[in-house]
Formats: C-alpha cells, sequence, structure tokens
C-alpha cells in the first residue's frame, strides 16, 4: 500500500529528516510550512512530493492545504504534527500574543491538521499520526510556560484521540524528544549568547548538559522513531508519549 503523508513544518530539521525515511518507504509526500518557497524547494528532493505554503494556525489555511494535498496525492493517511515555534520568556511578563501565538502554532494546529485529516484515515481503516511534542510535554522548565503548556496540550490531545481512533486502524502517538540539533537549537544558542557572557558553543553546551549522553539528539534519530510509528509493525503503540532525551526522562 503506498501511503500519502502529511509533514507540517516538513522542509526543515526534524520534519525533512522524517520526509527522507518516509520517501524510502516508496510513500508520497505533502510538506507544509508558512514560508512555501522553502517547502517547494525541499520537495523537489523527493520524487513524488509536493510543497504547500500553509499556516497550520489558520483553519483556512490548513482546509486549502489539505484540498490541494487530497487534489496531487489522494487520500492522507499519514499525518506527522511536526511544526513548532519556541520563544521563551519568563511568564510574570509575557505577552498575551506571545502565548496565544505558542499555543496557536503548537497545539491548536495539531488539532486543526489531525481534524482534517481524520476523515480520509477513517474512511479507508489505516491512519497514523505521530506529533512532534517534547520533554517539554513531560516536565516544566523556567522560560517556556507558553511552549511547555502547548506540548503538554499535545500529549494530552494525543491520549484523548488515540481512545476515539482506537477501533479505527488509526493510532495516534506523541515523540517527546529532548534537544535535538536543529535551526532551534542554532537560535537558541544565539539568543543566549547575546543575552549572557557565555559563547555560542558555551551555550549549546549548556543546552545539551540535562542530556545524561551529554550531547544534542539528531534529527535523524527522531525521525527514524516516527517512520517506525507509521509501518503496520507498530499497531499496537497507541496513545504513547515516547521520550526520545538519552535518559533525561
Ligand atoms: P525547525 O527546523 O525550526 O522546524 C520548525 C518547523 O515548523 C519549520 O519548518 C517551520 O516552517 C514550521 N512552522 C512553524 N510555524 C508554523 C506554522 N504556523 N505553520 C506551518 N509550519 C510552521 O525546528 P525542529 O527542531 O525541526 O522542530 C520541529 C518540531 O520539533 C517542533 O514542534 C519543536 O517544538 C519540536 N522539538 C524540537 C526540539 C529541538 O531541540 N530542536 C526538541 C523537542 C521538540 P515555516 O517557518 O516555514 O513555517
Amino acid at each position: 500500500m503506498t501511503h500519502h503523508a502529511f509533514i507540517t513544518g516538513g522542509g526543515t530539521g526534524i520534519g525533512l529528516a522524517t520526509a527522507r525515511l518516509l520517501a524510502a518507504t516508496g510513500a508520497k509526500l505533502t510538506l507544509v510550512g508558512r514560508n512555501g518557497a522553502r517547502v517547494q524547494e525541499a520537495a523537489k528532493e523527493f520524487e513524488n512530493a509536493q510543497g504547500i505554503a500553509c499556516d497550520v494556525a489558520d483553519e483556512a489555511s490548513v482546509t486549502n492545504a489539505f484540498a490541494k494535498a487530497r487534489e496531487r496525492f489522494g487520500p492522507v493517511d499519514i499525518l506527522i504534527n511536526n511544526a513548532g515555534i519556541t520563544p521563551s520568556a519568563p511568564l510574570h511578563n509575557m505577552e498575551l500574543a506571545l502565548w496565544n501565538e505558542v499555543l496557536a502554532i503548537n497545539l491548536t494546529g495539531a488539532f486543526l491538521c489531525s481534524r482534517a485529516a481524520l476523515a480520509d484515515m477513517y474512511a479507508g481503516k489505516w491512519g497514523r499520526i505521530v506529533n512532534v511534542a517534547s520533554v517539554a510535554g513531560l516536565k516544566g522548565g523556567p522560560y517556556i510556560s507558553a511552549y511547555c503548556a502547548s506540548k503538554h496540550g499535545m500529549i494530552g490531545m494525543t491520549r484523548a484521540l488515540a481512545h476515539e481512533a482506537a477501533k479505527r486502524g488509526v493510532t495516534v502517538n506523541a515523540i517527546c524528544p529532548g534537544y535535538v540539533d536543529t535551526e532551534i537549537i542554532t537560535r537558541a544558542a544565539e539568543t543566549i549568547s547575546s543575552k549572557t557572557k557565555l559563547n555560542e558553543d558555551e551555550a549549546r553546551a549548556m543546552l545539551h548538559a540535562g542530556n545524561p549522553q551529554g550531547r544534542f539528539i539528531t534529527a535523524d534519530e527522531v525521525a527514524s522513531a516516527i517512520a517506525w510509528l507509521c509501518t503496520d509493525g507498530a499497531a499496537a503503540t497507541n496513545g504513547a508519549a515516547i521520550p526520545m532525551s538519552g535518559g533525561e526522562i
């Protein structure tokens, strides 16, 4: 069976690494992100892929992207909810707009895309939804209350939807990585370096100090777990929130 995977944030980092592994299984790919040129460029790497500009926080944009996805490659039976942003600020002076933006993209975006994909999955009696959460969905940390709330919410949605979908051939799981070496880490190290006396190498070392393996996770490692969850062999794994943090949690 040839699958059609819809990957949010599919033009970079974990999303692109996942696209590569799913393409290797023969899946057709729809890659979405706000930067349409970037996802279209990323899609050129694959034989059967398209890039579509889409803001997952915008209901109409999600509806439009799913319509285009189905028009080209048919029903969507794999959804990777990977789009996310990671701004930080102490809660006592966090702007409401920042809080709302993080929840809208990281959590409501996953809701809108899951809702859009489920009709196809239920009709075909087979589906895989993998939500890219974080260890911040399983524990707290300073200055990331909005991010933590969004990822805790994503795991709650994962567990609830897993029950709804359980008898329809659809699994819903979350992956919870520690720090993964992507653009997010580059930006975080730059921010830390600009606000402290640490240089960027020291900031990077500080970020992965919590990982008992003393290193960043790689995007390929996260993609590998996601790709496995999309196999038939993973059918019994449902409603899981799988930590990938070198033993941190
Ligand atoms: P990344 O390269 O910055 O990926 C984030 C992706 O999300 C980008 O492709 C971005 O594309 C897309 N995106 C952001 N807002 C969007 C929106 N409103 N609509 C559609 N797409 C949107 O970083 P990454 O590390 O691969 O992050 C992927 C996911 O992993 C995120 O959910 C993040 O929270 C999670 N995660 C990352 C780490 C880490 O340390 N890197 C750890 C745990 C979890 P556009 O800018 O084009 O929209």
